[in-house]
């Protein structure tokens, strides 16, 4: 189900304060569900052998199984079907055919509780005919990419390291302006030389020139809302109505009933990215499904899946109609398991979860930590709320709140969020670089990445009052992202009234903050661009005329293409704003005493004793989100000019300065750094 709801999922952090809302329980209902046999093999469903293919469903209650074999993917009856026998100690109804069944389909089916229920593909489905109804049978060495063997994503040494870019795969190709030639595909990353209809660079080169170092990606698993069977429609949805979560999704490969195609085309453009030195995120929604009684889970062990009142309804913290259940194994081990079928087979980078928190704390340390084993370079984070109560235990549930709890897992920070542009909730609020007083301590907790520091003082922050991240490991930051308004339709909207070139400012330094913060820098594809949707704020469904962006934007606003180039160029080539422990930023950044009272708006501070073996010896940000321009009392030295009045040189070209009374413009940064 997607709905209003769905939106307020993503966006809300409710249920975030464990002082306010009590620890609830696990419902009397779900209690059964724990004595159940559980199958921790990795063969279940389909293993295709030597001189056998072999099916295994974990169905415990089930009364019979069967597994049907199709010609066809989609129509036609089943050319056999074959009774499954069980063993009573997993759990597993199993089922064996002689021969390797390349080409053909299944489905399963179980009689539960004196009824048959509708057929299923299973909920390990790793390609799927078109509409995801019937799995198919695939040799997947043949859907490798040449060179795929050697293929591998960027090395991580840090996560500080990594550079966000978050799209979806027809916002960035659909408008004619891309010059895409396999628009809302796959493909469409491997396409080299692209071009906006102004001559500039689009696609896979535009993300190279940008200098982002991965893409987050829209879930591209395979999900219900669009109709793979029609696609002249055109339908647009932003994929978070989960269907089978083991194969890609068939509107984005060239030909969703060839069940070989979305496998290779994904691998195609995972290898093209990784060629190109940019890793491949996924976004995963294991939180909920997009059917209740028809998703998979429900038709191959009803009940056990989710999580369940007292009196037998379904739970529904995603806001979407249900919640999955990570707390029980077999659900726990389906998660694990997934991600790293998906990390061994795509080579997929990243994992960023939605309603993280649904989750409980041990499930997602031993998501990162079973990743870690194949590539320790994956970077794990996701959204550390939820959007309804749960019955989860709050002190279990992997919240922004229980980061700490965690290894080797961020959060997004909403705190810095919602501070530097204003609410998300109130289009007209402004945040700090719309000059809105009140959110320099928050824009503080997002700068020192919600770590521990003397100088800040968390009982005023606005969203949280104590600092929950041990490591700046732990932190992503961002002002925006596919939820709500985009940055372009937030300034529109708040700043109505004053000229464009304002909210190119305020844009500017809005971006910054992001980019010069310890942590994560984290950002929506096309802000760079100026990238609207028309002030869609919840687009999930909207057409491609509201999501798809305007190339011609990037010639249309070139300066604040260059500047976002700047930002991530100043940010690779410093180490100082990429901090690997809270200890460090506590030691090395260092607020300049400015009395928000008199002063709003307004925030200096250094980053001291070559920072994280920075070569320069102190960098000065100043933070001017007043619609006037500031004086601010600089220590003397012989300071380069990084980043001044919307202009930046990450080498520090713009001028020099003595130090002194120095101004800074409005809505702007000013950065300055002493080599010695
Ligand atoms: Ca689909």
């Amino acid at each position: 189900m997607i709905n209003l709801a769905r939106f307020m999922a993503l966006t809300l952090p409710i249920y975030a304060l464990t002082a306010v809302i009590p620890a609830s329980a696990q419902s009397d209902y779900d209690a059964k569900f724990l004595s159940y046999p559980t199958y921790s093999g990795t063969d279940l469903e389909l293993s295709v052998n030597p001189s056998s293919t072999d099916f295994r469903l974990w169905s415990p209650k089930a009364d019979k199984a069967v597994v049907n074999l199709y010609d066809n993917g989609h129509t036609g009856k089943p050319y056999q079907t074959i009774d499954m026998k069980f063993d009573a100690a997993n759990g597993t109804w199993s089922a064996s055919v002689p021969g390797q069944l390349y080409g053909k389909f299944y489905t399963f089916r179980i009689f539960q509780d004196g009824k048959w229920r509708d057929e299923t593909p299973g909920i390990w489905a790793k390609s799927v005919g078109v509409n995801g109804k019937r799995a198919a049978i695939i040799d997947f060495a043949s859907t490798n990419p040449e060179g795929w063997d050697a293929d591998k994503g960027p090395e991580v040494k840090n996560f500080s390291d990594v550079i966000v870019y978050e799209m979806h795969h027809r916002d960035m190709s659909m408008h004619p302006s891309s010059g895409i030639a396999n628009k809302g595909k796959f493909l469409a990353l491997t396409e080299a030389g692209t071009l906006s209809p102004e001559g500039l660079s689009t696609g896979i080169d535009h993300l190279k020139e940008l200098g982002v170092t991965h893409v987050h990606i829209l879930p591209s698993y395979d999900y219900n809302s669009v109709d793979e069977a029609n696609l002249q429609m055109n339908t647009y949805n932003w994929g978070y109505d989960p269907q089978n979560y083991n194969a890609p999704e068939g509107s984005y490969s060239t030909n969703p009933s060839d069940p070989k195609a979305r496998v290779r085309e994904m691998k195609e453009m995972v290898k093209a990215l990784h060629d190109a030195g940019i890793g491949v995120i996924m976004d995963v929604v294991y939180n909920h499904t997009a059917e209740n009684e028809g998703s998979n889970f429900e038709l191959t062990a009803p009940g056990y899946f989710h999580r369940h009142r007292n009196d037998g309804s379904w739970s529904d913290a995603s806001g979407c109609g249900n919640e999955t259940a990570s707390d029980r194994k077999q659900m726990h081990d389906y998660i694990v398991n997934s991600v790293k079928y998906w990390a061994d087979e795509y080579h997929i980078d990243g994992f960023r979860f939605d309603l993280m928190a649904i989750h409980d704390t041990e499930t997602m340390n031993d998501v990162a930590s079973e990743l870690k084993k194949i590539n320790p370079s994956i970077f794990v984070y996701g959204e550390g709320w939820t959007a309804g109560d749960s019955p989860l235990a709050v002190e279990r549930r992997a919240l922004k709140e229980n980061v700490s709890k965690m290894k080797d897992i961020a959060v997004f920070s909403d705190d810095l969020r919602d501070a530097v542009k204003g609410h998300y909730t109130d289009a007209r609020d402004r945040g700090f670089a719309t000059g809105k007083p009140g959110n320099e301590e928050t824009v503080k907790i997002g700068i020192v990445a919600a770590t521990p520091h003397p100088q800040v003082d968390y009982k005023k922050g606005n969203n949280s009052k104590f600092p929950y991240a041990a490591s700046p490991e732990m932190i992503v930051n961002y002002v925006s992202c596919h939820d709500d308004l985009t940055l372009t339709d937030k300034l529109r909207k708040s700043m109505e009234g004053e000229p464009e070139e304002n909210m190119l400012a305020a844009a500017k330094l809005a971006q910054t903050i992001v980019f010069t913060s310890q942590g994560t820098p984290f950002m929506f594809a096309g802000e760079e661009v100026f990238r609207d949707k028309k002030g869609v704020h919840n687009s999930y469904k909207s057409p491609d005329s509201i999501n798809a962006i305007d190339w011609s934007n990037k010639a249309k606003y070139a300066d604040l293409f260059n500047y976002y180039k700047g930002l991530t160029a100043l940010r690779k080539a410093h180490p100082a704003f990429r901090m690997t422990s809270a200890q460090d930023i506590a030691r090395n950044l260092v607020f300049d005493k400015i009395d928000s009272k008199k002063e709003p708006n307004l925030i200096s501070y250094s980053l001291k004793n070559h920072a994280n073996g920075d070569e320069w010896k102190e960098i000065k940000v100043i933070l001017n989100g007043n619609s006037t321009a500031k004086t601010v009392d600089v220590k003397k030295g012989d300071w380069k000019i990084v980043a001044s009045d919307g202009k930046i040189s990450p080498e520090g070209n713009l001028g020099s300065t003595k130090g002194g009374k120095l101004t800074v413009a409005p809505y702007s940064a000013l950065i300055l750094a002493l080599e010695k």
